[in-house]
Protein backbone atom coordinates (compact mmCIF):
# COMPACT_ATOMS: atom_id res chain seq x y z
CA UNK A 1 0.00 0.00 0.00
CA UNK A 2 1.07 3.03 -0.91
CA UNK A 3 1.20 6.86 0.73
CA UNK A 4 -2.35 7.87 0.58
CA UNK A 5 -3.34 11.89 0.18
CA UNK A 6 -2.69 14.85 2.56
CA UNK A 7 -6.23 15.07 2.71
CA UNK A 8 -6.85 11.59 4.36
CA UNK A 9 -5.34 13.68 7.32
CA UNK A 10 -6.54 16.98 7.16
CA UNK A 11 -10.55 16.79 7.04
CA UNK A 12 -13.21 18.86 7.97
CA UNK A 13 -14.94 17.10 11.26
CA UNK A 14 -16.53 17.47 14.20
CA UNK A 15 -15.42 17.33 17.68
CA UNK A 16 -14.00 15.30 20.06
CA UNK A 17 -12.62 12.08 19.09
CA UNK A 18 -12.25 11.72 14.92
CA UNK A 19 -12.19 7.93 15.07
CA UNK A 20 -15.10 8.07 17.65
CA UNK A 21 -16.86 10.94 15.96
CA UNK A 22 -16.42 11.79 13.01
CA UNK A 23 -15.67 8.10 11.52
CA UNK A 24 -19.28 6.98 13.14
CA UNK A 25 -21.15 10.08 11.42
CA UNK A 26 -19.66 9.02 8.28
CA UNK A 27 -20.63 5.41 9.10
CA UNK A 28 -24.31 6.93 9.60
CA UNK A 29 -24.37 9.18 6.89
CA UNK A 30 -23.34 6.16 4.28
CA UNK A 31 -25.51 3.52 6.02
CA UNK A 32 -28.47 6.25 5.16
CA UNK A 33 -27.34 6.62 1.51
CA UNK A 34 -27.54 2.97 0.99
CA UNK A 35 -29.77 2.08 -1.83
CA UNK A 36 -33.45 2.06 -0.52
CA UNK A 37 -33.87 -1.35 0.90
CA UNK A 38 -36.61 -0.33 3.08
CA UNK A 39 -38.64 1.01 0.32
CA UNK A 40 -41.99 -0.23 0.55
CA UNK A 41 -41.02 -2.03 3.74
CA UNK A 42 -43.15 -1.37 7.58
CA UNK A 43 -42.57 -0.94 10.66
CA UNK A 44 -38.31 0.15 10.44
CA UNK A 45 -35.88 -0.32 13.04
CA UNK A 46 -32.60 0.66 14.16
CA UNK A 47 -29.94 -0.86 15.93
CA UNK A 48 -26.66 0.49 15.91
CA UNK A 49 -23.55 -1.75 18.49
CA UNK A 50 -20.30 -0.19 19.28
CA UNK A 51 -17.77 -2.58 19.68
CA UNK A 52 -14.06 -2.43 21.98
CA UNK A 53 -12.53 1.30 22.35
CA UNK A 54 -15.95 2.78 20.87
CA UNK A 55 -18.21 0.53 23.09
CA UNK A 56 -15.59 1.57 26.43
CA UNK A 57 -15.05 5.36 25.47
CA UNK A 58 -18.00 5.89 23.05
CA UNK A 59 -20.36 8.00 26.07
CA UNK A 60 -17.67 10.27 26.87
CA UNK A 61 -15.91 10.86 23.02
CA UNK A 62 -19.92 11.38 21.85
CA UNK A 63 -19.55 8.14 19.91
CA UNK A 64 -23.79 7.91 20.17
CA UNK A 65 -24.35 11.73 19.26
CA UNK A 66 -22.23 11.58 16.37
CA UNK A 67 -23.53 8.14 14.38
CA UNK A 68 -27.27 9.26 15.43
CA UNK A 69 -26.38 12.46 13.47
CA UNK A 70 -25.03 10.69 10.54
CA UNK A 71 -28.17 8.58 10.62
CA UNK A 72 -29.82 11.87 10.59
CA UNK A 73 -28.19 13.35 7.93
CA UNK A 74 -25.82 15.54 9.51
CA UNK A 75 -22.56 16.12 7.56
CA UNK A 76 -19.54 17.37 8.97
CA UNK A 77 -18.43 18.65 5.53
CA UNK A 78 -21.50 20.79 4.99
CA UNK A 79 -23.86 20.86 7.61
CA UNK A 80 -23.10 24.07 10.18
CA UNK A 81 -23.06 23.98 13.91
CA UNK A 82 -22.70 21.35 17.02
CA UNK A 83 -24.38 17.46 15.87
CA UNK A 84 -26.03 17.76 19.30
CA UNK A 85 -29.69 19.50 18.34
CA UNK A 86 -30.41 16.35 16.13
CA UNK A 87 -29.44 13.77 18.69
CA UNK A 88 -31.89 15.42 21.51
CA UNK A 89 -34.07 16.03 18.79
CA UNK A 90 -34.33 12.58 17.68
CA UNK A 91 -34.10 11.50 21.46
CA UNK A 92 -37.16 13.39 21.85
CA UNK A 93 -39.23 12.02 19.39
CA UNK A 94 -37.93 8.56 18.89
CA UNK A 95 -37.72 8.31 15.06
CA UNK A 96 -35.33 9.38 11.84
CA UNK A 97 -36.38 10.01 8.69
CA UNK A 98 -34.30 8.12 6.20
CA UNK A 99 -34.40 9.67 2.29
CA UNK A 100 -37.93 9.21 0.62
CA UNK A 101 -39.56 9.82 3.59
CA UNK A 102 -38.89 6.78 5.10
CA UNK A 103 -39.69 6.61 9.00
CA UNK A 104 -37.28 4.91 11.10
CA UNK A 105 -37.66 4.19 14.72
CA UNK A 106 -34.49 4.73 16.43
CA UNK A 107 -34.24 6.14 20.26
CA UNK A 108 -30.49 6.56 21.07
CA UNK A 109 -30.64 5.98 25.09
CA UNK A 110 -32.47 2.11 23.65
CA UNK A 111 -30.79 1.32 20.38
CA UNK A 112 -26.96 2.02 20.77
CA UNK A 113 -25.57 -0.94 22.11
CA UNK A 114 -22.31 -0.68 23.71
CA UNK A 115 -20.88 -4.06 23.63
CA UNK A 116 -17.35 -4.69 25.35
CA UNK A 117 -17.65 -8.14 25.22
CA UNK A 118 -16.97 -8.93 21.12
CA UNK A 119 -13.51 -10.46 20.29
CA UNK A 120 -13.35 -11.00 16.74
CA UNK A 121 -12.80 -7.59 15.83
CA UNK A 122 -10.46 -7.02 12.87
CA UNK A 123 -10.29 -3.42 14.45
CA UNK A 124 -10.76 -2.04 18.10
CA UNK A 125 -12.86 0.80 16.82
CA UNK A 126 -15.61 -1.02 15.06
CA UNK A 127 -19.61 -0.28 14.90
CA UNK A 128 -22.79 -2.10 13.23
CA UNK A 129 -25.67 -0.79 11.94
CA UNK A 130 -28.57 -2.99 11.34
CA UNK A 131 -32.04 -2.16 9.68
CA UNK A 132 -34.92 -3.97 10.76
CA UNK A 133 -38.62 -4.48 9.15
CA UNK A 134 -41.65 -5.64 11.59
CA UNK A 135 -38.48 -7.39 13.45
CA UNK A 136 -36.42 -8.87 10.51
CA UNK A 137 -33.29 -7.89 9.27
CA UNK A 138 -32.95 -6.50 6.35
CA UNK A 139 -29.83 -4.36 5.86
CA UNK A 140 -26.73 -4.37 7.94
CA UNK A 141 -23.44 -2.53 7.53
CA UNK A 142 -20.07 -2.82 9.74
CA UNK A 143 -17.29 -0.26 9.89
CA UNK A 144 -14.30 0.16 10.90
CA UNK A 145 -12.95 3.96 12.21
CA UNK A 146 -9.44 3.52 11.47
CA UNK A 147 -7.99 6.89 13.03
CA UNK A 148 -8.63 10.62 11.72
CA UNK A 149 -11.92 9.96 10.55
CA UNK A 150 -11.02 7.48 7.93
CA UNK A 151 -13.51 4.62 7.26
CA UNK A 152 -13.53 1.09 6.31
CA UNK A 153 -16.20 -1.42 6.50
CA UNK A 154 -16.48 -5.07 5.11
CA UNK A 155 -18.36 -3.81 2.14
CA UNK A 156 -17.29 -0.29 1.37
CA UNK A 157 -14.42 1.41 2.27
CA UNK A 158 -14.69 5.57 2.18
CA UNK A 159 -11.10 6.48 1.95
CA UNK A 160 -10.19 7.71 -0.73
CA UNK A 161 -7.37 6.52 -3.35
CA UNK A 162 -4.65 4.44 -2.44
CA UNK A 163 -2.84 4.50 -5.18
CA UNK A 164 0.76 5.55 -4.50
CA UNK A 165 3.22 8.44 -5.65
CA UNK A 166 5.51 5.99 -7.51
CA UNK A 167 5.05 3.66 -4.60
CA UNK A 168 6.48 6.03 -1.87
CA UNK A 169 6.29 5.30 1.46
CA UNK A 170 8.63 6.94 3.68
CA UNK A 171 10.17 10.19 4.63
CA UNK A 172 13.56 8.77 3.25
CA UNK A 173 12.08 8.17 0.03
CA UNK A 174 10.41 11.82 -0.35
CA UNK A 175 13.76 13.46 0.54
CA UNK A 176 15.61 11.07 -1.71
CA UNK A 177 13.37 12.38 -4.34
CA UNK A 178 13.13 16.13 -3.98
CA UNK A 179 17.09 15.66 -3.66
CA UNK A 180 17.11 13.71 -7.01
CA UNK A 181 14.86 16.48 -8.81
CA UNK A 182 15.90 19.45 -7.28
CA UNK A 183 11.90 19.67 -6.50
CA UNK A 184 11.09 21.51 -3.06
CA UNK A 185 8.65 19.95 -0.78
CA UNK A 186 5.66 21.80 -1.81
CA UNK A 187 6.47 20.92 -5.29
CA UNK A 188 6.66 17.19 -4.72
CA UNK A 189 3.76 16.61 -2.23
CA UNK A 190 1.25 18.73 -5.03
CA UNK A 191 2.39 16.30 -7.82
CA UNK A 192 1.64 13.66 -5.15
CA UNK A 193 -1.68 15.12 -4.76
CA UNK A 194 -2.33 14.99 -8.41
CA UNK A 195 -1.49 11.33 -8.78
CA UNK A 196 -3.21 10.02 -5.49
CA UNK A 197 -6.15 12.54 -5.94
CA UNK A 198 -6.17 13.63 -8.62
CA UNK A 199 -6.40 17.18 -7.47
CA UNK A 200 -4.65 19.98 -9.61
CA UNK A 201 -2.62 22.34 -7.54
CA UNK A 202 -5.63 25.07 -7.71
CA UNK A 203 -8.21 22.79 -6.28
CA UNK A 204 -5.18 21.36 -3.55
CA UNK A 205 -4.99 25.00 -2.81
CA UNK A 206 -9.03 25.99 -2.80
CA UNK A 207 -9.09 22.98 -0.30
CA UNK A 208 -6.56 24.21 1.90
CA UNK A 209 -8.04 27.50 2.04
CA UNK A 210 -11.10 26.03 3.31
CA UNK A 211 -9.46 24.29 6.24
CA UNK A 212 -7.49 26.88 7.42
CA UNK A 213 -10.33 29.01 7.50
CA UNK A 214 -12.25 26.32 9.53
CA UNK A 215 -9.07 25.99 11.70
CA UNK A 216 -8.96 29.59 12.27
CA UNK A 217 -12.67 29.45 13.14
CA UNK A 218 -12.20 27.14 15.99
CA UNK A 219 -9.34 29.32 17.82
CA UNK A 220 -12.04 32.39 17.51
CA UNK A 221 -15.10 30.70 18.59
CA UNK A 222 -12.31 28.58 21.34
CA UNK A 223 -10.97 32.07 22.74
CA UNK A 224 -14.25 33.56 22.96
CA UNK A 225 -16.98 30.76 23.85
CA UNK A 226 -17.17 30.39 27.86
CA UNK A 227 -19.24 27.63 29.64
CA UNK A 228 -18.59 24.41 30.77
CA UNK A 229 -17.91 21.65 28.17
CA UNK A 230 -20.78 18.60 28.14
CA UNK A 231 -19.70 15.36 30.57
CA UNK A 232 -19.69 14.62 33.78
CA UNK A 233 -16.05 16.74 34.96
CA UNK A 234 -18.20 19.59 34.43
CA UNK A 235 -14.87 21.11 33.00
CA UNK A 236 -15.17 25.22 32.72
CA UNK A 237 -14.03 26.62 29.22
CA UNK A 238 -10.75 28.37 30.28
CA UNK A 239 -9.34 29.74 26.95
CA UNK A 240 -10.88 32.67 26.75
CA UNK A 241 -10.36 33.63 30.80
CA UNK A 242 -6.66 32.54 29.74
CA UNK A 243 -6.89 35.09 26.69
CA UNK A 244 -8.22 37.92 28.72
CA UNK A 245 -5.48 37.26 31.37
CA UNK A 246 -2.42 36.93 28.65
CA UNK A 247 -3.69 40.43 27.07
CA UNK A 248 -3.87 41.70 30.81
CA UNK A 249 -0.16 40.99 31.81
CA UNK A 250 1.17 41.22 28.26
CA UNK A 251 4.02 43.34 29.72
CA UNK A 252 5.23 41.09 32.26
CA UNK A 253 5.63 38.07 30.43
CA UNK A 254 9.62 37.70 30.59
CA UNK A 255 10.60 34.69 30.53
CA UNK A 256 7.63 32.69 28.37
CA UNK A 257 7.44 34.26 25.18
CA UNK A 258 4.53 35.43 24.18
CA UNK A 259 4.96 33.09 21.10
CA UNK A 260 4.56 30.06 23.33
CA UNK A 261 2.04 31.36 25.64
CA UNK A 262 -0.31 32.37 22.94
CA UNK A 263 0.52 29.69 21.05
CA UNK A 264 -0.59 26.99 23.58
CA UNK A 265 -3.75 29.26 24.82
CA UNK A 266 -4.37 28.86 20.87
CA UNK A 267 -4.51 25.10 21.05
CA UNK A 268 -6.12 24.79 24.16
CA UNK A 269 -8.95 26.91 22.50
CA UNK A 270 -9.30 24.49 19.63
CA UNK A 271 -9.01 21.40 22.27
CA UNK A 272 -11.97 22.98 23.88
CA UNK A 273 -14.38 23.50 21.15
CA UNK A 274 -13.15 19.88 20.14
CA UNK A 275 -14.30 18.70 23.35
CA UNK A 276 -17.24 20.19 22.81
CA UNK A 277 -18.53 18.78 19.56
CA UNK A 278 -17.88 21.36 17.04
CA UNK A 279 -16.89 21.64 13.78
CA UNK A 280 -13.11 21.52 13.00
CA UNK A 281 -10.33 20.50 10.79
CA UNK A 282 -8.69 16.92 12.12
CA UNK A 283 -4.85 17.56 12.26
CA UNK A 284 -4.39 14.45 12.13
CA UNK A 285 -7.79 13.66 14.52
CA UNK A 286 -9.63 15.50 16.44
CA UNK A 287 -8.16 15.29 19.91
CA UNK A 288 -5.44 16.75 18.81
CA UNK A 289 -6.62 19.15 16.28
CA UNK A 290 -5.31 22.15 18.25
CA UNK A 291 -2.02 21.17 17.63
CA UNK A 292 -1.74 22.81 14.33
CA UNK A 293 -3.38 25.12 13.75
CA UNK A 294 -2.23 27.07 17.06
CA UNK A 295 1.05 26.65 15.19
CA UNK A 296 0.81 28.17 12.49
CA UNK A 297 -1.47 30.98 13.48
CA UNK A 298 1.02 31.91 16.22
CA UNK A 299 3.92 31.92 13.45
CA UNK A 300 1.02 33.84 11.49
CA UNK A 301 0.37 36.29 13.92
CA UNK A 302 4.10 36.71 14.65
CA UNK A 303 5.81 36.67 11.28
CA UNK A 304 2.94 37.72 8.77
CA UNK A 305 3.24 35.25 6.67
CA UNK A 306 1.68 35.51 3.20
CA UNK A 307 -1.78 33.28 2.97
CA UNK A 308 0.21 31.15 0.28
CA UNK A 309 3.14 30.20 2.28
CA UNK A 310 0.41 29.53 5.42
CA UNK A 311 -1.26 26.66 3.18
CA UNK A 312 2.01 25.36 1.80
CA UNK A 313 3.02 24.72 5.64
CA UNK A 314 -0.11 23.11 5.98
CA UNK A 315 0.22 20.63 2.97
CA UNK A 316 3.82 20.14 4.47
CA UNK A 317 2.54 19.37 7.87
CA UNK A 318 -0.19 16.97 6.05
CA UNK A 319 2.54 15.13 4.37
CA UNK A 320 3.96 14.02 7.47
CA UNK A 321 0.28 12.88 8.83
CA UNK A 322 -0.16 10.78 5.61
CA UNK A 323 3.25 9.33 6.26
CA UNK A 324 2.69 8.55 9.72
CA UNK A 325 -0.89 7.00 8.97
CA UNK A 326 0.78 5.00 5.93
CA UNK A 327 3.30 3.97 8.32
CA UNK A 328 2.32 3.21 11.61
CA UNK A 329 -1.13 4.48 13.11
CA UNK A 330 -2.87 7.99 13.88
CA UNK A 331 -4.99 6.06 16.39
CA UNK A 332 -5.15 6.61 20.08
CA UNK A 333 -6.89 3.22 19.80
CA UNK A 334 -4.26 1.68 18.20
CA UNK A 335 -1.28 2.64 19.27
CA UNK A 336 -1.86 5.18 22.29
CA UNK A 337 -1.97 9.09 22.15
CA UNK A 338 1.64 9.09 20.78
CA UNK A 339 -0.34 8.20 17.43
CA UNK A 340 -2.26 11.39 18.08
CA UNK A 341 -1.00 14.52 19.78
CA UNK A 342 3.03 12.68 18.92
CA UNK A 343 1.72 13.14 15.21
CA UNK A 344 -0.01 16.25 15.29
CA UNK A 345 2.73 17.38 16.98
CA UNK A 346 5.15 16.19 14.45
CA UNK A 347 3.34 17.93 11.89
CA UNK A 348 3.13 21.18 13.39
CA UNK A 349 7.09 21.08 14.11
CA UNK A 350 7.66 20.52 10.12
CA UNK A 351 5.54 23.24 9.19
CA UNK A 352 6.72 25.44 11.52
CA UNK A 353 10.50 24.59 10.51
CA UNK A 354 9.27 25.21 7.14
CA UNK A 355 7.50 28.28 7.96
CA UNK A 356 11.30 30.04 9.48
CA UNK A 357 13.13 28.75 6.89
CA UNK A 358 14.16 25.30 7.23
CA UNK A 359 15.94 23.40 5.04
CA UNK A 360 14.42 19.80 3.52
CA UNK A 361 16.56 18.01 6.31
CA UNK A 362 15.78 20.75 8.92
CA UNK A 363 12.20 20.39 8.16
CA UNK A 364 12.80 16.27 8.70
CA UNK A 365 14.42 16.76 11.61
CA UNK A 366 12.26 19.38 13.21
CA UNK A 367 8.99 16.20 12.56
CA UNK A 368 11.77 14.17 14.10
CA UNK A 369 12.30 15.51 17.12
CA UNK A 370 8.48 16.46 17.91
CA UNK A 371 7.73 12.78 17.08
CA UNK A 372 10.85 10.85 19.37
CA UNK A 373 9.63 12.99 22.20
CA UNK A 374 6.10 11.77 22.49
CA UNK A 375 7.10 7.70 21.99
CA UNK A 376 4.96 5.36 24.79
CA UNK A 377 2.54 8.62 25.21
CA UNK A 378 -0.69 6.74 26.57
CA UNK A 379 -4.18 7.23 25.51
CA UNK A 380 -5.94 7.42 29.00
CA UNK A 381 -8.69 9.51 28.78
CA UNK A 382 -10.24 10.56 32.49
CA UNK A 383 -14.16 9.49 32.28
CA UNK A 384 -13.79 8.73 28.08
CA UNK A 385 -14.10 12.18 27.73
CA UNK A 386 -11.70 14.33 25.12
CA UNK A 387 -10.93 16.68 28.14
CA UNK A 388 -8.33 15.02 30.62
CA UNK A 389 -5.58 14.95 29.47
CA UNK A 390 -6.33 15.96 25.83
CA UNK A 391 -6.76 19.82 26.10
CA UNK A 392 -3.69 20.33 27.69
CA UNK A 393 -2.14 17.90 25.87
CA UNK A 394 -2.80 20.06 22.65
CA UNK A 395 -0.92 22.90 24.30
CA UNK A 396 1.94 20.79 25.22
CA UNK A 397 2.36 18.59 21.74
CA UNK A 398 2.26 22.70 20.06
CA UNK A 399 5.01 24.25 22.47
CA UNK A 400 7.32 21.03 21.99
CA UNK A 401 6.20 21.59 18.28
CA UNK A 402 7.28 24.96 18.24
CA UNK A 403 10.90 24.18 20.16
CA UNK A 404 11.20 20.98 17.70
CA UNK A 405 11.36 23.32 14.54
CA UNK A 406 13.45 26.05 16.66
CA UNK A 407 15.68 23.43 17.46
CA UNK A 408 16.25 21.98 14.10
CA UNK A 409 16.94 25.55 12.77
CA UNK A 410 19.75 25.75 14.65
CA UNK A 411 21.87 22.77 13.35
CA UNK A 412 22.33 21.28 9.71
CA UNK A 413 19.63 18.98 10.03
CA UNK A 414 21.95 16.31 9.97
CA UNK A 415 20.97 13.92 12.89
CA UNK A 416 21.42 10.25 14.07
CA UNK A 417 17.64 9.22 14.26
CA UNK A 418 15.58 9.89 11.39
CA UNK A 419 11.64 10.38 11.52
CA UNK A 420 10.88 7.13 9.43
CA UNK A 421 13.01 4.90 12.42
CA UNK A 422 10.84 7.55 14.90
CA UNK A 423 7.46 6.23 13.02
CA UNK A 424 8.64 2.55 12.91
CA UNK A 425 9.65 2.96 16.44
CA UNK A 426 6.55 4.19 17.71
CA UNK A 427 4.38 1.39 15.85
CA UNK A 428 6.87 -0.90 17.72
CA UNK A 429 5.69 0.78 20.69
CA UNK A 430 2.16 0.86 20.28
CA UNK A 431 1.85 -2.81 19.57
CA UNK A 432 4.06 -3.65 22.58
CA UNK A 433 1.33 -1.07 24.93
CA UNK A 434 -1.10 -2.62 27.18
CA UNK A 435 -4.36 -2.54 25.79
CA UNK A 436 -5.94 -0.81 29.31
CA UNK A 437 -3.51 2.63 27.36
CA UNK A 438 -5.32 2.00 24.13
CA UNK A 439 -8.16 4.70 24.42
CA UNK A 440 -10.09 2.26 26.48
CA UNK A 441 -10.34 4.52 29.89
CA UNK A 442 -9.53 1.27 31.79
CA UNK A 443 -6.11 2.36 32.70
CA UNK A 444 -3.75 5.33 33.51
CA UNK A 445 -5.55 8.55 34.71
CA UNK A 446 -8.44 7.52 33.65
CA UNK A 447 -8.91 5.05 36.90
CA UNK A 448 -6.32 6.66 39.50
CA UNK A 449 -8.09 10.12 38.95
CA UNK A 450 -8.70 11.55 42.15
CA UNK A 451 -10.54 15.70 41.55
CA UNK A 452 -8.58 18.08 43.58
CA UNK A 453 -9.02 20.91 41.84
CA UNK A 454 -13.02 21.67 41.30
CA UNK A 455 -13.32 24.18 43.19
CA UNK A 456 -10.56 26.45 40.70
CA UNK A 457 -12.04 26.05 36.77
CA UNK A 458 -8.75 27.89 35.82
CA UNK A 459 -6.72 25.27 38.06
CA UNK A 460 -4.72 23.38 35.14
CA UNK A 461 -5.93 19.77 34.80
S1 LIG B 1 -5.38 11.03 25.33
FE1 LIG B 1 -4.70 11.62 23.25
S2 LIG B 1 -5.34 9.90 21.92
FE2 LIG B 1 -6.46 9.72 23.84
S3 LIG B 1 -8.42 10.75 23.48
FE3 LIG B 1 -7.02 12.25 24.39
S4 LIG B 1 -6.06 13.29 22.65
FE4 LIG B 1 -7.00 11.40 21.83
Amino acid sequence: MALGSVFEILKIGVGPSSSHTLGPAQAGLHFRGLRPCWDGEQDLRLKVSLYGSLALTGKGHLTDVAVTAGLGGYDPEKTPGSPLRLFHETEERGFLTFPREARVSFSPSHDIVYDTEREDLLHPNTLRIDLFSQGTLIESGEYLSVGGGVLEGNRICLSSSRRGSAGLASMGEVMAVCEREEEDLVAFILEHERLVAGKEPFQVYARLQRLWEIMQESIHRGVSTRGVLPGELKLVRKAPELMSRFHKKIVEWKILSQVITLGSIYAIAVAEENASGARLVTAPTCGSAGVVPAVLKILEDRFHYSQERILQALLIAGLIGALVKHNASISGAEIGCQGEVGTASAMAAAAASFLLGGTLSQIESAAETALEHHLGLTCDPVKGLVQIPCIERNAVGAVTALNAANLSLLTSGKHRISFDTVVETMQQVGRDMNRKYKETALGGLATLYRSVGEDDPLGSA
